[in-house]
């Protein structure tokens, strides 16, 4: 099947200041002014991050420097989460969800909260075939930069592969989800596919309601990476 990618975000720009748009215009085009371009147009005399000393390109900036912008980034992965969250206790009714975020925390889930901590977990029991099941739907949110999408799966599904395991011999049915929401607000076809899946709702819930959680995240990333780019051009007037 192929992979589909979205803009959801896109669908919002009635909603969004003109530096907003031209921002998002600019990074999906992979057209923002780094340092690595700049240098390449002549423009500066060195193409290095000015936090950590490698090469400043737009990925960098946005996912990928370790230094000094890890507050902007985790920021920026605690809004979606917080979207993403809200909107599940919104609209699964029968199901109890916890979140590794101010607010969702409250009691512990029902294994505990793990050194792990995955960043959401939806108990949820159904009726099946005349008994109740009992479910657990793990999901771990990254917001990697668009061209390492495939790469964040492999490493959440294999970092989380012993826990779900020790989770199975305490639920009928465990599932593990990675939701990938680009740096630039860009969404995968299989994440809409998987939540949809996983989410087991009918009518407008599964259809309009999540478009517009997508909407949200993918919003979300967007600002959430105008904030991260805003503290490296900090550092650059800094120094
Ligand atoms: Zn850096």
């Amino acid at each position: 099947m192929p992979i589909v990618s979205a803009v959801p975000w896109l669908k919002r720009v009635e909603s969004m200041t003109a530096n907003e748009v031209a921002f998002g215009t600019a990074a999906l085009q992979y057209n923002l002014a780094s340092p690595a371009k700049l240098y390449l147009w002549g423009m500066t005399a060195s193409d290095t991050c000015v936090s950590c000393g490698l090469r400043a390109t737009e990925s960098h900036i946005l996912s990928n420097c370790p230094a000094r912008l890890n507050s902007a980034k985790k920021g920026r992965h605690d809004s979606i989460l917080m979207c993403i969250a809200s909107w599940l206790r919104k609209h699964l009714r029968d199901a109890t969800v916890w979140a590794d975020i101010e607010d969702f925390r409250g009691a512990p889930p029902p294994a505990g909260w793990t050194k792990q901590r995955p960043d959401i977990q939806v108990a949820r029991t159904f009726r099946k075939g005349g008994a109740m099941t009992n479910t657990l739907w793990v999901i771990e949110l990254t917001v990697p930069s668009e061209a390492n999408f495939a790469a964040a799966e492999l490493r959440k599904s294999a970092k989380y592969e012993a826990l779900i395991t020790e989770y199975r011999s305490a639920y009928d049915s465990v599932k593990f989800t990675h939701i990938g929401i680009g740096t630039r607000g860009v969404i995968l076809q299989d994440t809409d596919d998987e939540v949809r899946a996983g989410m087991r709702l009918c009518g407008a819930a599964r259809t309009v309601g999540l478009a517009k959680l997508w909407e949200e995240c993918s919003l979300a990333a967007l600002r959430g990476s105008i904030v991260a780019w805003c503290a490296a051009r900090q550092d650059v007037v800094e120094v």
